[in-house]
């Protein structure tokens, strides 16, 4: 998903195959331009291995580096970067000379840029023929003047993109689903705290899943249990599909009540 301010220009629609030069470098004279006064929404992906990498719990990286918000449009809670209270509020992480200090773990919005996604769909049901693509051109970005060629695809597979969406694909398809429902079908208070729990405090939802009465409500099979205990990936993907059945009764068949120990 990409937040980043477009030109007033309309976009021309890419797909996967269409080729455009960019190149993004130390030598360039925008170099870091493009990490100041952006909008930076972060995916639970992002936050997981942002969190990795800076040793920091969940619950702290939400405190110290991100914004809570609301998605209006699908009226679902969502994170964004906090930037410093400097002149031309900087993204935490650039410094002016070496750029990123987080690059090998930057948000999936910053390996977008400065490729933008239009009505890309997640869901599972209809497969991605909806994607399309263009390329956000801002007047202060140069990599566009430089020879390096891609097609959209060679740049989602170098930039790691491809791999985050797959991550990612659960918590698309939730927000594609409620988006999709009429303005009226709100979600309670209690369910966006839950949702916001699951996507971006894993920590938390871990805790909730082997420390409640979670496991003793519902048929989870034993290797599942194992694999969602060891693999953090793992426990959040699983985490979108309890959500899914939660909210919008899609795959129960995978939360089956206990009878016996129901509470
Ligand atoms: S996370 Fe890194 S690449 Fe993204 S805006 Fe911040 S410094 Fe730039
Ligand atoms: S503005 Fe463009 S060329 Fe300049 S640093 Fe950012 S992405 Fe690279």
């Amino acid at each position: 998903m990409n937040d980043q301010k477009i030109s007033a220009i309309p976009p021309e629609q890419m797909g996967l195959n269409t080729r455009f030069t960019f190149q993004c470098h130390k030598g360039v004279k925008c170099f870091t331009d493009c990490c100041r006064g952006i909008d930076i929404m972060l995916t639970p992906y992002d936050i997981l291995t942002m969190r990795r990498k800076l040793d920091l719990s969940s619950e702290e990286f939400l405190a110290v580096f991100t914004e809570p918000k609301i998605l209006e449009k699908a009226d679902m809670p969502v994170v964004t970067l906090k930037l410093l209270d400097d002149e031309r509020k900087s993204c935490p992480f650039v410094e002016d000379k070496e750029g990123c200090v987080i690059y090998e773990d930057r948000p999936t919005t910053c390996r977008y840029y400065p490729i933008g996604v239009g009505a890309l769909s997640y869901s599972r049901e209809q497969g991605d023929k909806d994607a399309f693509f263009f390329t956000v051109k801002e007047a202060h970005c140069l990599g566009f003047e430089e020879d390096k060629e891609w097609t959209v695809a060679q740049w989602r597979q170098d930039q790691g993109i491809d791999l985050r969406d797959a991550v990612n694909e659960g918590w698309m398809d939730l927000m594609v689903r409620k988006k999709s429902l009429p303005p009226s079908m709100k979600l309670s208070e209690e369910s966006k705290k839950m949702f916001f729990m699951v996507c971006y405090n894993i920590d938390k939802f871990r805790d909730f899943v082997f420390d409640s009465s979670f496991l003793d409500r519902y048929e989870i099979p034993a290797d599942k249990i194992k694999e969602i205990q060891s693999d953090e990936v793992k426990l959040l993907q699983f985490g979108f599909e309890w959500l899914k059945s939660a909210f919008f009764h899609a795959g129960r068949k995978n939360f089956q009540a206990k009878n016996s120990k129901k509470t």
